[in-house]
């Protein structure tokens, strides 16, 4: 099989190096082990193309938002058809009016919605929503999730040893940034996720100080993780039975997992529920969907860009095209076949590896073969040294994978040829890892 080269991509990043901080304009935009990132020329359906360009068949998609593959005409017409008539005005719209209806309609928890424009601010948005609400401070998040960059979010989700996290029943705190302010972190309280025990004897014993518990439904971010069987349910009942909110941060899982995100896809309804990425297909825009008296319940937040309207169309024609009869069907075939294709290769030349998914999130780790249970889990058992070695061979014969997350995303572009190519791919790294 042909490595490919990429001289171009090192010369632009060695120029952006001069004038960026990292030469990337996001941490997550570059793996840590990478000696320089891919630099991208264009995309079209599945695929991208590279500044030397080689193609791609990609399963990062942007972080997640692609999720109608690169370019789809339906979404580029409205995106176009929008920009005509102007791209941002800060007043209500009749789009506006049609998305707010269309997402109530769709999103189990949504009575009323509220918008922003990343996760990282959705997700403040709910936090101070959950605060006003109960008159409370604290907010519980889990080990190994992630709900953005700000001082009190970017807590806990990376760690090099499991000794970093400290005892199981009061984990260490850990920041990510020079610059985070410790004051931030006192009403936050860190937990391992997917333990119903600890989390009842947390909330029972502070449940006066509680406002909300805030996760990923299907924990993404480190690994993905699946919620253990009833676990979502028995959160669910227990924030109810204490006057807690339970968030629901649906920025990867929401039109992913299902159309109605998550909650949808396990049947159970938090009371707050954050959405992005995926959501208007590759333009900045997110959401916060809830019930009635807890979004009118006195806490504001304003933003210039907030349902900026080339977004906003952006999200009516990606809804309308994962409406299409037959979208998810073929998500989720697609992401069977591939889950399934390397399994069979993992048998073949006896690796240790765990896939799953769910709709069009696939899981592959390596050095395990069983559902892991949390971030500690991961820690201990996975084995990011074959799965990195994975990824860059990966890369050099035409296939993009996350770097260390053990997280693919299917598109609703990807075709049968393409995961048949990628398994091809697999089927050569394998044999010689
Ligand atoms: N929540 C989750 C689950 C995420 O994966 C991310 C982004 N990786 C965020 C929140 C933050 O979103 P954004 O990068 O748009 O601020």
């Amino acid at each position: 099989m042909k490595q490919y080269l990429t001289p171009n991509s090192k010369v632009l990043y060695d120029e952006l190096n001069k004038y960026l901080l990292d030469g990337v304009a996001s941490s997550f935009h570059k793996a840590s082990y990478e000696e320089y990132p891919l630099g991208m020329a264009y995309g079209k359906g599945s695929k991208l193309y590279d500044v030397d360009g080689n193609e791609y068949i990609d399963y990062i998609q942007g972080l997640g938002p692609m999720i109608l593959g690169y370019s789809p005409e339906a979404l580029n017409q409205a995106v176009i058809d929008q920009i005509n008539k102007g791209s941002h005005y800060a007043t209500p719209t009749e789009n506006l009016l049609k998305l707010s209806k269309k997402l109530v309609e769709i999103i189990p928890c949504a009575e009323m919605v509220s918008y922003q424009n990343t996760g990282t601010e959705a997700n403040l948005f709910a936090f101070r929503m959950a605060r006003a609400y109960t008159g409370k401070d604290k907010i519980i998040k889990f080990e190994g999730h992630y709900h953005g960059w700000a001082d009190e979010q970017k807590l806990s989700i990376d760690a090099e040893h499991l000794s970093q996290l400290g005892a199981r029943n009061r984990p260490n705190k850990i920041i990510h940034s020079h610059g985070q302010l410790p004051i931030t972190l006192n009403d936050i309280i860190v937990l391992p996720w997917n333990d119903i025990a600890l989390l009842t004897t947390t909330i029972e014993r502070y449940k006066h100080e509680i406002a909300g518990v805030i996760m990923e439904p299907l924990m993404c971010d480190s690994g993905p993780i699946l919620p253990q069987p009833g676990y979502l349910q028995e959160v669910r009942a227990l924030t109810k039975a204490n006057d807690v909110l339970l968030i629901f941060d649906e920025v990867i899982t929401g039109f992913r997992a299902s159309l109605g995100g998550a909650q949808a896809h396990y049947g159970v309804i938090p009371d707050l529920a954050v959405f992005a990425k995926a959501i208007a297909g590759g333009y900045p825009l997110s959401v916060i969907a809830g019930q009635r008296d807890i979004m009118t319940c006195g806490a504001h937040a304003s933003g210039t860009f907030n349902a900026n309207p080339i977004s906003v169309a952006a999200a009516l024609a990606t809804i309308e095209e994962l409406e299409r009869p037959g979208t998810y069907d073929h998500l989720n075939e697609m992401s069977r076949i591939l889950v399934n294709g390397i399994k069979d290769l993992g048998k073949k030349y006896n690796i240790c590896l765990f896939t799953d998914y769910v709709g069009s999130i696939c899981i592959l780790e390596f050095g395990i073969d069983h559902p892991f249970i949390d971030f500690r889990d991961c820690l201990s058992h996975i084995d990011y040294h074959t799965y990195d070695k994975v990824v860059k061979m990966a890369k050099s014969y035409g296939i993009r994978l996350t770097p260390k997350r053990g997280r693919l995303y299917i598109s609703k572009a990807h075709t049968i040829s393409d995961i048949q190519k990628t398994l091809d791919v697999f089927d050569y790294i394998f044999a010689n890892l």
